[in-house]
């Protein structure tokens, strides 16, 4: 190859077709990368000693792998991966700063590549599953967000940027750049692993958002705010964490952070999805002077700092006013309320506004942040457990029946309330269902009713889920009729949507959603359930499309007719789900019988707009129904679509 060689070097690189690694599979092979090209050759950099090459706009991904504990059968230890088309290339770095050099070189070549991936795997494909996400298959979706931006050569932590609880901290100088923040407390290291950082030794410190108790010996108890390092992501849900005293065990992923200094999640002013009316009622319940929290517009990555003040200019009465931060056109961006005041970040700009009102109606004082949620649910309740000992259940009530049997409300160990599913023998393909259960667990998100385990060594089976108090979807519509505004209606298809995109994301097609599917939590938030059960169901009245129980109308043409289940089929079930929510819950097409329904929707014929659903919204719904899947719209897109048709915020009073 004639072109100028950007880097050269020596490196280990694993067998593309082999699937155990085994010391064999690594070859030494010298690796040239050059604009267009990363060859590798057996010897000299020569054509004849030419063993193959990656074409770098084929690439998708570079990243560093991160083995979690697990032995490098070769003599370089730093491995880092390169993924093009569908294939995964690994190779073994010398050194960390070789390993860095080459991640960050590749990086940079492939920044405009239209194909890079949004998630990748962090850790290796190994026997036939993903080591982070126990995935199987190559080809399983990426579990992590892919940074092709991020450095690799991982900086040391930036100090704490400023106390968490509210106390005040000495004053701040009168101008930016921002006060220096105290440095951060002495964190315990382990010996030179990179098992969790990825990158250069120095390790991932999480701060706690929840309590956890930990269910298990080998978990480790979180305290809300506490800070833990990072031993090894074990999957997507599940992190083995180290606390000050050394001690080692798992975490839910949910319940922790990553503490960077662009990450405000870890700071209690920040809350992330408050509205500008939920804002105003948390900064009025706490009725301080300089009350104050910054959250997420409407508009995604635009946010805006909202302050209470009881000496309002001119009305002398209390106020909320709401100040949105801009950011320079310039890179890196920068922050400001005011524009004679501008910092590089968030936490910076906050640092100074609560010493200094500069033009703000007052100093920012006291944060005030999300109101105490209740922790999320985890999925499962401890790290690969999904058999839940009956013996450990208690059940309090009924909640209903379904399908499969008896539903009632229960406590798990005396204190997590369940929701327990019993099994009806001869109801459910038991032993699939048991199978897919353990990839059930793993779908974990806050708009999905988390599986929690099975109880599979006793018949009847039972289900063990997360409880929702207000029961279903479809019942809450009836109880609330007339009730609800369109924000509380299109909110609630919101929620969906999310644990649709979620399902999506994965490649999990739900085969059966509709209202009576959804459960709707305490703080009125809808989340899916029964997702994927319709393939265990034994009943020929709901299995087969002509059966008195098939849910014909939730069901696109290409179901009835070739029971083609795809994400585009879920599509348009949504469609109809939302159709259920805007006329409060009738049934879809209720005059007709169901061949009738078929008919029509197999000639064209759709569900009329419903009285509460404005055009915009109803055009959403016809988006769902279009005849050809390919033509409906992602989850992900429907999402957007349902945020922009939510009313925004009022525009900032500054
Ligand atoms: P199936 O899907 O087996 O037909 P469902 O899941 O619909 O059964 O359960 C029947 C009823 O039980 C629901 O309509 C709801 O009222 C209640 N229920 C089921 N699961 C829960 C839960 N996790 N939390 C609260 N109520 C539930
Ligand atoms: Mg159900």
């Amino acid at each position: 190859m004639s072109a100028e060689p950007l880097l050269e070097e020596r490196l280990m690189k694993r067998s593309q077709q082999k699937k155990r690694m085994s010391p064999l599979n690594y070859k030494e092979r010298l690796f040239v990368l050059t604009k267009s090209r990363l060859t590798y050759y057996d010897g000299r950099a020569e054509k004849k000693f030419q063993r193959g090459w990656v074409e770098l706009s084929s690439i998708r991904c570079v990243e560093v792998v991160k083995n979690g504990g697990g032995v490098i059968p070769c003599a370089y230890k730093y491995p880092f991966q390169v993924v093009y088309d569908t294939n995964t290339l690994y190779v073994f770095a010398p050194s960390n700063e070789s390993r860095s050099v080459w991640v960050q070189r590749l990086k940079e070549r492939i920044q405009d590549n239209p194909v890079v991936l949004v998630k990748f795997h962090p850790q290796f494909f190994k026997d036939g599953s993903w080591l982070c996400c126990r995935q199987t298959g190559k080809q399983a979706p990426g579990c992590d967000q892919y940074n092709l931006c991020a450095d690799v050569s991982r900086k040391p932590l930036p100090p704490i940027p400023e106390d968490k609880r509210g106390d005040e901290p000495p004053p701040a100088p009168p101008a930016p750049p921002a006060p220096p923040a105290p440095p951060a407390p002495p964190i315990p290291r382990s010996a030179g692993d990179d098992a969790a950082g990825g990158g250069g030794g120095l390790e991932t410190v999480v701060v706690a958002l929840y309590d956890f108790p930990g269910a298990e010996p080998h978990d480790l108890r979180l305290v809300k705010g506490g800070e833990y390092v990072m031993v090894e992501k074990c999957d997507v849900n599940w992190y083995k964490a180290r606390n000050q005293y050394g001690e080692e065990g798992y975490i839910p992923s949910n319940y922790v952070t990553e503490k960077t200094s662009g990450n405000l999640a870890q700071f209690v002013w920040y809350s992330k999805q408050v509205n500008r009316n939920k804002a105003e009622e948390l900064l009025k319940k706490e009725d301080k002077e300089g009350t104050f929290m910054v959250r997420e517009s409407s508009t995604p990555g635009v946010y805006t700092v909202s302050l209470f003040t009881k000496s309002a200019p001119g009305d002398g009465a209390s106020a909320i006013k709401h100040y949105r931060i801009k950011e320079t056109s310039g890179s890196p961006k920068q922050f400001y309320l005011s524009e004679k005041h501008v910092f590089s970040s968030i936490p910076d700009l906050v640092q100074y506004h609560k010493h200094n009102a500069a033009g703000l109606v007052t100093r920012l004082r006291y944060p005030v942040g999300q109101e105490d949620e209740s922790a999320p649910s985890t999925a499962g309740f401890s790290y690969e457990k999904w058999e839940i000992d009956p013996g450990e259940l208690t059940f309090t009530r009924e909640l209903g029946g379904g399908q499969f049997g008896l539903v009632r409300l229960g406590k798990w160990r005396a204190r997590h309330n369940v929701a327990i599913k019993t099994i009806r023998e001869g109801a459910m393909l038991e032993e699939d269902f048991i199978e897919e259960a353990r990839v059930m667990m793993r779908l974990s998100h806050p708009k999905l009713v988390q599986l929690y385990g099975v109880c599979s060594q006793q018949r009847p089976i039972f289900i063990v889920t997360e409880f929702l108090e207000r029961g279903s979807l479809l019942s809450f519509l009836w109880q609330r009729r007339g009730a609800m505004c369109l924000d509380v209606l299109l909110a609630m298809c919101l929620d969906v949507c999310e644990g649709m995109e979620h399902l999506e994301d994965n490649n999990f097609i739900h085969r059966d959603l509709a209202a009576r599917n959804c459960l709707v939590s305490a703080a009125l938030v809808v989340k899916v359930s029964d997702f994927g059960m319709a393939r265990y169901v034994l009943d020929d009245q709901y299995a087969s499309s002509s059966g008195a129980r098939f849910p014909v109308r939730w069901s696109p043409p290409e179901v009835l007719q070739f029971a083609k289940y795809s994400s585009k089929s879920d599509v348009w079930s949504y469609g109809v789900l939302m159709w259920e929510v805007f006329t409060e819950g009738r049934v879809p097409f209720d005059k007709k019988k169901n061949p009738e329904v078929v008919a029509m929707v197999t000639q064209g014929h759709r569900l009329y707009r419903p009285k509460l659903a404005t055009p915009t919204v109803y055009d959403i719904m016809q988006l769902c129904w279009q005849e050809r899947p390919k033509k409906r719209p992602p989850f992900s897109l429907l999402c957007r679509m349902i945020c922009s048709a939510l009313e925004g915020d009022a525009p900032p009073s500054n």
